[in-house]
């Protein structure tokens, strides 16, 4: 029989791979991956100053000895240009040598692709955004004697780069369109806690504004905002978002909508191909978080053995790596009805998405973290309840 084949080597594509090695020792598996393969844990890049881990440090497990610990084949450097579904191969685009390889499975595990907002000037090419480790390395090294740092986008991953490098010393400025951090998790008394909170740690706000034009200047980037506002920076990096790259499932042919669509076995439109990760639309939703990841891998190894398995997904607090003033979400579902009630504890804020009695989802700051296993149980309790 044909590999069961990933195509991607990060935490979605290693973690299927380990899963079923969980279950079946010797089954063909093989990985193809457009990077080298090197096994490193992606929410660590947001913290990582502080820890003082540079890229090399965050490496965790190399492709050669991953894939002695896992028995499988693993092709790096490697990009998947095309799948062909009716013969079951996927082609790549290695020049020499073998560049078309044949599947039993194919899981689709390759991720999502940083979004790009449009910025006029003559160094907006200069602005770097991170979704790997290969992008941490880049941005590492030109952080090198650099004073300052301005971020594009006070969402998860904006507030979490904005936190480690004020820590680590450095001046920061963080813009978005937005008027309040966080956006589209928190409710506005939280969002207004981690506003203040990174305020009073460093962190200097432009909300409600966008970046018009970055021009080099003197070895700095002069910038201007929308609002005419303008200043000069060392460093621009973009955390506007990200979006699941559905370029390969698209051009074969597979449903894709905000990301590769799939049913309750991360099945794909094409029976013998699954999606996993970032790429992944689940029930109109797409769920670039580690902990779905790992829930996905253990039903989809299941799957691919044999044993046709339903994923699940449990309410799924994220973390949000932000010191100066923690926070934990727990979103409610996005066509959910209800209300946000906050109340303070300490320095956080406590809040509840209620439908009448039943919680839907939560956000807690500061203080109120301590909270979370509770609500989680509150919120599983409510749904067995509702039936
Ligand atoms: C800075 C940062 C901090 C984060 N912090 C947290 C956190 O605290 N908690 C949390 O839950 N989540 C966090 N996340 C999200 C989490 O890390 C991701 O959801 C997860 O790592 C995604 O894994 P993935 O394998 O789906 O995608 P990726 O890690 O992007 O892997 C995609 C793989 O596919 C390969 N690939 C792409 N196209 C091709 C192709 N055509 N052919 C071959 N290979 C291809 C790539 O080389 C790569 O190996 C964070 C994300 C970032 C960027």
């Amino acid at each position: 029989m044909h590999p069961i084949t990933i195509i991607g080597s990060g935490l979605a594509g290693y973690t299927l791979a380990r899963e079923i090695r969980k279950l079946d020792k010797d089954i063909a598996l093989r990985i193809i991956t457009a990077d080298d393969g090197c096994f490193y844990s992606k929410p660590m890049l947001s913290n990582a100053l502080a820890k003082n881990m540079d890229a090399k440090k965050l490496v965790m497990t190399s492709a050669t000895d991953m894939a002695a610990q896992l028995n499988m084949e693993i092709i790096t450097h490697t990009r998947a240009t095309h799948i062909n579904r009716h013969e079951r191969t996927v082609n790549t685009d290695q020049t020499s040598g073998k560049n078309s390889y044949a599947y039993s499975s194919l899981i689709l595990a390759n991720g999502a692709q940083a979004i790009r907002i449009p910025v006029a000037g003559n160094a907006a090419e200069d602005i770097l955004s991170i979704n790997s480790l290969h992008d941490y390395g880049i941005f590492r090294a030109q952080l090198e004697n650099k004073n300052h740092v301005t971020l594009l986008g006070a969402g998860l991953i904006g507030c979490e780069f904005a936190n480690d490098l004020v820590s680590a010393g450095y001046q920061v400025s963080l813009i978005d369109l937005a008027d309040k951090p966080l956006g589209r998790l928190l409710p506005e008394q939280a969002a207004r806690n981690l506003q203040h909170k990174l305020g009073d740690a460093g962190i200097q706000w432009h909300l409600g504004c966008s970046l018009h034009s970055i021009n080099k200047t003197a070895g700095q980037y002069q910038l201007t905002l929308n609002n005419q506002v303008q200043f000069n920076s060392d460093l621009v990096l973009s955390a506007i978002g990200l979006k699941a790259d559905i370029r390969l499932a698209e051009a074969a042919g597979i449903k894709t909508g905000r990301g590769i669509i799939t049913n309750g076995y991360l099945q794909t439109s094409d029976p013998h191909i699954y999606a996993l990760g970032d790429c992944l639309e689940f029930n109109g939703m797409v769920l670039p978080f580690v902990m779905p990841i790992m829930i996905g891998a253990r039903a989809l190894a299941k799957t691919l053995l044999g044993d046709n398995t339903d994923v699940s997904y449990p309410p799924m607090p994220v973390v949000v790596k932000t010191p100066a003033h923690p926070v934990v979400v727990c979103p409610p579902p996005p066509n959910a009805v209800g209300n946000w009630q906050e109340e303070v504890i300490g320095d956080g804020i406590k809040a509840g998405y209620y439908n009448q009695h039943k919680l839907l989802g939560f956000a807690l700051t500061g203080a109120a973290v301590t909270e979370k296993q509770k609500l989680v149980k509150r919120m599983q309790d409510d749904a067995i309840t509702d039936g």
